[in-house]
């Protein structure tokens, strides 16, 4: 029998995509969405479609609906493409830098770590995993999590973990730097974020 991988892969499975983020994803053995037939195959509008789209962000970044409209808010009264603002907020919470980083192998396992106390911004121990990091911020475990079980761990698997060009990551003191506000394709390709502002704007 195959192991139960909890609900979030009936969102993978949903969107057609990994949005879990582990190996195991239940998506790459069964591609084909969840539920009888008759659901799968129906044909989407393109408001659907936009929701979908809406969706697929919102689940791999881990938010609920109003943390998520709230993103796009702040974003929509800035001057720029509002979905690439919105990408690149989503991109500098503080959980997610964490995952880029490679301190965690999924976001929401890069959230435990945050909200366990393991991560420090700038020295000082940060425990809150929406926080916005800024360019120019030091990311690393804390004293506390680099004396840690998982730090051993971490430290024989972030070898192996791809760093996206924002971040300066050193892979042996576990600390890393963000150098640059991540921008267009820092993100999935699989993500559409002009969907995501065309589902909220209209
Ligand atoms: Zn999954």
């Amino acid at each position: 029998m195959a192991r139960y991988t909890g609900p979030k892969c009936r969102k993978c499975r949903r969107y057609g995509v990994s949005l879990c983020g582990t190996a195991k994803c239940a998506v790459i053995r069964r591609p084909n969405p969840p539920g009888p037939r008759s659901v799968r195959r129906r044909k989407i509008s393109d408001r659907g479609q936009q929701l979908i789209e809406k969706q697929k962000v919102r689940f791999a970044y881990g938010l609920m609906e109003g943390q998520f409209r709230r993103y796009y808010e702040k974003a929509s009264q800035r001057p720029g493409v509002t979905g690439e603002l919105l990408m690149t907020s989503l991109e500098m919470r503080l959980d997610n830098v964490v995952y880029r980083m490679g301190f965690g192998r999924t976001r929401a396992q890069a959230r435990q770590l945050v909200r366990h106390g393991l991560v420090a911004v700038n020295g000082r121990k940060l425990d809150i995993p929406s926080a916005a990091i800024k360019v120019g911020a030091e990311v690393a475990l804390t004293e506390r999590g680099k004396r840690s079980d998982y730090a051993t761990i971490l430290k024989s698997e972030i070898g192996s973990r791809s760093v996206p060009g924002w971040l300066d990551l050193d892979r042996e003191a576990l600390a890393g730097k963000v150098v640059a506000a991540p921008g267009p394709g820092d993100y999935e390709s699989y993500f559409n974020p002009n969907a995501v502002v065309e589902y909220y704007s209209r």
